[in-house]
């Protein structure tokens, strides 16, 4: 059963469980401080971004829904991750996407001066990314670029080049689980750092995909335009109504056994 679990002032400390998966809605400005909280005391960190197509993936697998539940951050990426906080305990939560809060981490990190690497993607999209990146922010320090794959024998590789480069900042775009998983497994290899996975973001950054228009994005319906752009996703998407079977059932469940002990 969903618990509430602890705190009403949103931030990271607050933790809510959304069909096992814990999120915690953590607007920017806490996001922010976190990461260079972290950086400045020497420790390491990872944030998930999570939305409903995480959740009801890491239902039917538990090597997923535990990797996902030892980040130190999980937010909210999706609108259907939001909706669901509001229905399930009444919070209105902030909505911080991967692909917009990458921007925000790259100003605290040109601020900083913390190196940043660009991980995953095909090859070639890193490395525009973080050039489309550097034109916004131009003290932006980029550390590395690399496509490679998430595989287990390019580890070692991987780790040595992220070191070598100096990175404190690491975006992982290996696509939903391979990057978290490839982040749980590596991180604690890597030094002071703090990890984010960013999915489809070098793909929109670097133009090889186009992403939905400011309103479309208001409305909570990016997904919707992925759809219609990208139908092949169509499989990947299915998750969506059947995230919303799955909360309204939760809340029917929840109600009840309200109206049981009433
Ligand atoms: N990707 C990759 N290696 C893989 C699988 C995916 O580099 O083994 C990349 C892919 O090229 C794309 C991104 O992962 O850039 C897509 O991730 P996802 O489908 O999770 O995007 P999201 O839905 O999170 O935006």
């Amino acid at each position: 059963m969903t618990k509430y679990l602890e705190g009403t002032n949103l931030g990271f400390q607050s933790e809510f469980e959304v069909l096992k998966v814990r999120v915690t809605p953590a607007p920017i400005d806490q996001i922010i401080s976190f990461i260079a909280s972290t950086l400045e005391s020497g420790h390491n960190g990872w944030i998930a971004t999570v939305n409903p197509e995480f959740i009801v993936s890491a239902r039917k697998d538990p090597q997923f829904l535990k990797v996902l539940n030892s980040a130190d951050l999980a937010v909210v990426d999706g609108v259907g991750v939001q909706i669901a906080l509001f229905l399930l305990y009444h919070i209105r939560s902030p909505r911080t996407p991967g692909a917009d809060i990458i921007r925000d981490i790259c100003t605290l990190a040109a601020n900083k001066g913390w190196p940043v690497f660009f991980l995953g993607a095909a090859p070639g999209v890193a490395e525009a990314a973080a050039r489309a990146l550097r034109a916004e922010i131009p003290e932006l320090q980029v550390a590395g670029t690399y496509a490679g794959r998430p595989i287990p024998e390019e580890d070692e590789h991987i780790r040595q080049m992220i070191k070598n480069s100096g990175a404190r900042l690491l975006f992982v775009a290996f696509g939903m689980r391979n990057q978290e998983i490839w982040i749980h497994r590596n991180l604690p290899y890597l030094g002071s750092i703090v990890a984010m996975g960013v999915g489809g973001t070098f793909d929109y950054l670097s133009g090889k995909v186009p992403r939905a228009p400011g309103l479309i994005r208001k409305l909570g319906l990016e997904w919707f335009y992925r759809l219609l752009r990208q139908p092949w996703r169509w499989k990947r998407q299915i998750a969506l109504p059947i995230f919303v079977y799955l909360i309204l059932k939760e809340l029917l469940l929840f109600k009840s056994n309200i109206k049981k002990k009433g």
